[in-house]
């Protein structure tokens, strides 16, 4: 067993040995890279694999879900006082606010499974959330807003003529 100070020094001339034989090193890692290139592109794949199972795994738990959910509305701009809130109120809710029509869980890999999907509608200016809404409803939300602008200026041009 070595002390402290003597794994320092073995350290310290490691370096320095190193820092004197760069070009040296680094032409013999080329070398063992370029010779065990297959090797290591096949242990690199395998890698990834495990990896990516495990990452999938880890990534379909209920409060990783929740937090990808909460990570990608903040990321459009959404704005609430509380989001662990928010996101109950979300999961909560299983109907349109504006077409009443009932939400179905997208479940992947299930052919035949394209029922209305739920989204949450917030203002693009404020940030403000607005309501749980499917997927048509949300997508015609501006032209509800043109509508509705369109009306009420016909009303006020109405109001103005008739002198109200
Ligand atoms: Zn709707």
């Amino acid at each position: 067993m070595k002390t402290k100070e003597q794994l320092e020094l073995l350290a310290s001339q490691k370096r320095a040995y190193r820092l004197q034989n760069k070009e040296k090193i680094s032409e013999q890692d080329k070398k063992s890279k370029e010779k065990n290139k297959d090797k290591i592109t096949e242990r690199r794949a395998k890698k990834y694999q495990e990896d990516k199972k495990t990452i999938a795994k880890r990534s379909q738990t209920p409060e990783a879900l929740k937090s990808k959910m909460i990570r990608r509305w903040k990321y459009n701009g959404v704005k609430y006082y509380d989001f662990d809130k928010l996101h109950d109120n979300f999961i909560r809710t299983d109907n349109c606010e504006v077409c009443n029509i009932e939400f179905i869980e997208r479940i992947k890999g299930v052919k035949g499974n394209k029922g209305p999907v739920k989204c949450l509608d917030h203002c693009h200016r404020t940030g403000y959330f607005r309501h749980m809404l499917c997927n048509k409803c949300n997508t015609k939300r501006p032209i509800y807003e043109r509508l509705h602008v369109e009306v009420l200026l016909e009303l006020h041009r109405y109001f103005k003529l008739c002198n109200i």
